[in-house]
C-alpha cells in the first residue's frame, strides 16, 4: 500500500468513496510520508476536510486535490513512464472513465552489433536515445543497425459507472486491459438504462467494438448471489472476460 501516490476517483457516489478515509488513515499510520495526490471531482475535498480534521496522525502525509474534467478528454498526469488522461462517461452525476497509458521505453542495445563495432561506453547512452554510431574513421553506422526496438507499451482502460456510451470507442481503441462495470445481466437492460448502468452483454459488446485485448467486468448488483451467469454471457460476445474480485491481478 505504501506504494500509492495517486488516486483516480471516477464520480462521487459513496460506493466509490467512503473507503477513502480509511485508505488515507491506514497510510498514514502505516508511515506514509510526502504527498499523496487525489484525482476527483472538485466536491470532494470539501467532503474529506471536515472529516481529516479529526485525522491527527496524517501530519506527514500531505493530501493534495486534483479536480476533473468532466467536459472532455483530459490529461491528468504525465512523467516519463505513464500518460494518465480521463474521459467523460455517463451516469447519474458527473463521471469519468481513466485511460493509462504506458510510454515507449528507450531503444535496447544490440548486442552483438556493440561487439562487432566495439561501441564505447561513452556513446551508448545517446544511441538507446536515437543516435547514430560514428566510427573512428568517420564511417557512420544508422541507430536502426545496432539498436532493437523498445519493449511494447501496455495500455488499461477503466470504465465506471456508466450507461453504455459508444462515444468513447476510439478513446479506448485497443487497450490490453479494459475494466468495465457490467452492474446488471442482460436482461436487465432496461433497468440499466434506467439507473445509468450497463449489462455484463453491453461491457462485453464494447470490448469487442473497441478491439480491446482482455475485459474484467465488475460493480455487479448484490442482487447476483453468483455472477457466473453474467461472466458467460459475456464470454459469448466477448471470449476474453473475466470478473473482477477485490484483490486480483491480471498480468499485461
Ligand atoms: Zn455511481
Ligand atoms: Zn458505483
Amino acid at each position: 500500500m505504501g506504494k500509492i501516490n495517486h488516486i483516480f476517483i471516477s464520480h462521487l457516489h459513496g460506493d466509490h468513496i467512503y473507503g477513502l478515509p480509511g485508505l488515507i488513515s491506514s497510510l498514514a499510520l502505516y508511515g506514509k510520508k510526502g504527498e499523496l495526490h487525489i484525482h476527483a471531482h472538485s466536491d470532494l475535498q470539501q467532503m474529506m476536510e471536515g472529516m481529516m480534521k479529526f485525522m491527527n496522525e496524517i501530519t506527514d502525509l500531505k493530501v493534495k486535490y486534483h479536480p476533473l474534467n468532466f467536459q472532455r478528454n483530459a490529461l491528468v498526469f504525465e512523467d516519463k513512464k505513464i500518460r494518465i488522461s480521463s474521459f467523460p462517461l455517463k451516469h447519474r452525476i458527473s463521471c469519468c472513465g481513466f485511460l493509462f497509458q504506458e510510454l515507449p521505453t528507450q531503444l535496447h542495445l544490440d548486442k552483438q552489433a556493440l561487439s562487432r563495432y566495439e561501441v564505447p561506453v561513452s556513446q551508448r547512452l545517446n544511441i538507446t536515445n536515437g543516435a547514430d554510431l560514428i566510427l573512428a574513421d568517420g564511417t557512420v553506422i544508422p541507430n536502426s543497425q545496432i539498436t532493437l526496438p523498445p519493449n511494447p507499451t501496455r495500455s488499461y482502460a477503466f470504465c465506471t459507472d456508466t450507461l453504455f456510451l459508444k462515444k468513447i470507442v476510439p478513446t479506448i481503441e485497443g487497450v490490453d486491459l479494459l475494466y468495465h462495470e457490467a452492474t446488471f445481466a442482460g436482461d436487465l437492460a432496461v433497468l440499466a438504462k434506467k439507473t445509468f448502468h450497463s449489462t455484463s452483454v453491453q461491457a462485453a459488446e464494447m470490448a469487442k467494438t473497441a478491439k480491446v485485448k482482455k475485459l474484467v467486468i465488475g460493480h455487479f448488483s448484490s442482487r447476483y448471489k453468483s455472477v457466473l451467469p453474467l461472466v458467460e454471457e459475456a464470454r459469448v460476445i466477448f471470449p476474453e472476460t473475466y470478473e473482477a474480485n477485490d484483490g486480483d491481478c491480471f498480468e499485461l
